[in-house]
């Protein structure tokens, strides 16, 4: 974790009769003044009648709170700005929405050793890396059991906060996991095709991302479970090199980017097939008792809805007429169409209802795991996905949580105190309270009545540093003119 370094000689601040948000149970505190000193909440106190004798204000810069909502700074658990080669304009752009931080999820050795000498590539006005995982583990650095087993020690030699597992095979899985227990050092990611979700889940694994993804939780959550895990297992096998051969990891890494854009326009006509099959047998009580088992295991969930909706409907014109695309060199819009054109051509109109019927009933299983008590993070998988922009996507996803029927308090938590949780800096971070972390936002509505209010960002203070809403528009102007729009 990066703790905020306090900024030397920079001037306290003073929020002004703000209501701050409880996000332990959504309980709104109007008329508070809110001293920030240090990079730190210093003191909350009641708003006095006279705001130029008030303690706080004496030496404070002072900012008018009047009809705002204090929340702590959204956390985006699933994201890979660091993964960019020129990471500032996404980073400055998710500032900008009001993330103060995220949860980097692939690493590397590099990205490790710039961490510990502290020269990670953010930008001065940035949200600050909450987790960072090594590299992802692949059939290249873990194809077998004792390579899986040697790439999670090293990892947590190097200092790697979790391992991020992608695509290793379920007789590799099982045992990184284990090993990955032993050391103490929490494992997150996608569940390999055709495993056992609750079996996964009892393993160990703290947070399975993307809601498996594909067809490893939806299988899990069918009346067919059994005929479905067949066709499953009929299924023709990844086909990626196990022997490692010069510069295969720059190969791997430059395929990986090309699938990550739309892992969903790979599929086959049997996996549509057997997707249809999941959607038809799909039983509420078979993911409400699944539900329970990670509720029972302490196993979390990133279901990044935004990123399953921008694979499953992928040419829906609503990502094409995005007006966040401004923000985007014109270059990676480009690429983008070409995925929603490949989707388009490569998939007849019964698969895309296929598609679109399967995002259903991930918002249903998302609501039924919400409704019974999985703990759960918002993440939106910007940058490299297609139709992901970072910062707005975060905002997009809190919609789907709303859409699938997520109250908006939990929208809230998801972001915010249960993100802290997760991540064990509750004493830092999560609530508004004096000792933590100064990473907050303002907003001009109550998120608690409405999850559409968490859009209405009017400030953001990171690190103790005020950004005003001209602050905020002129950070999204710099990133729009580094990529004019064509
Ligand atoms: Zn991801």
């Amino acid at each position: 974790m990066t703790a905020p370094a306090a900024a030397p000689g920079s001037r306290p601040l003073a929020l002004r009769n703000v209501t701050v948000v409880d996000t332990r149970d959504g309980r709104l505190a109007p008329g508070l003044d809110v001293l920030i000193a240090g990079g730190v909440i210093a003191e909350i106190t009641t708003t006095g009648p006279d705001a130029a004798t008030a303690p706080a204000a004496a030496d404070a810069d002072v900012v008018d709170g009047s009809g705002k909502y204090l929340i702590p700074g959204f956390l985006d658990m699933h994201a890979h700005p660091l993964n960019d080669k020129h990471p500032a304009g996404g980073l400055e752009l998710m500032l900008a929405h009001g993330i103060t931080g995220f949860r980097q999820m692939a690493g590397s050795p590099g990205l490790l050793r710039a961490r510990s000498a502290g020269t990670l590539p953010l930008p001065p006005d940035s949200p600050g890396v909450v987790a960072l995982p090594g590299a992802l583990l692949t059939p290249l650095n873990a194809g077998t059991i004792p390579d899986a087993v040697a790439a999670v020690r090293d990892q947590a030699a190097r200092g790697a906060d979790f391992i991020k597992i992608a695509l290793i095979t379920p007789d590799v899985f099982f045992p990184a996991v284990a090993e990955a227990r032993k050391l103490g050092i929490p494992v997150a990611g996608h569940l390999p095709a055709g495993i056992d979700a609750s079996r996964a889940s009892r393993a160990g694994i703290r947070a399975i991302e993307h809601l498996g993804p594909g067809l490893t939780i939806i299988a899990g959550c069918s009346t067919d479970e059994v005929s479905l895990a067949e066709a499953i297992a009929a299924l023709p096998a990844l086909r990626l090199p196990r022997v490692k051969l010069p510069f295969m990891d720059r190969i791997l890494t430059r395929v990986l980017r090309r699938v990550v854009i739309n892992p969903v326009n790979r599929s086959t006509p049997a996996e549509v097939e057997i997707l249809q099959q999941a959607v038809d047998t799909f039983s509420e009580e078979r993911a409400a008792e699944l539900a329970g088992q990670f509720v029972e295991d302490g196993t979390w969930q990133v279901p990044t809805l935004i990123r399953l909706r921008t694979q499953y409907l992928c040419d829906s014109p609503e990502f094409s007429a995005d007006p966040d695309l401004q923000y985007m060199a014109e270059s990676t819009t480009k690429t983008w169409q070409g995925a929603a054109s490949t989707f388009t051509r490569k998939f007849p109109p019964p698969s895309r209802a296929t598609f679109r019927a399967a995002y259903d009933v991930l918002l249903r299983m998302t609501k039924i795991f919400s409704d019974g008590g999985v703990k759960m993070l918002a993440g939106s998988d910007a940058v490299g996905a297609a139709w992901e922009v970072p910062g707005p996507s975060l905002h997009r996803e809190f919609d789907e949580l709303a859409r699938a029927g997520v109250p908006a308090l939990r929208i809230l938590q998801m972001t915010t105190r249960d993100a802290a949780e997760f991540l064990g800096t509750a004493s830092t971070m999560g609530t508004v309270d004096v000792g933590k972390h100064a990473d907050l936002v303002l907003l001009n509505a109550d998120p608690v009545g409405d999850a559409a209010s968490l859009h209405q960002v009017a400030a953001v203070i990171r690190n103790g540093r005020h950004y005003s809403a001209a602050d905020l528009a002129g950070l999204k102007d710099r990133v729009r003119s580094a990529h004019p729009a064509s």
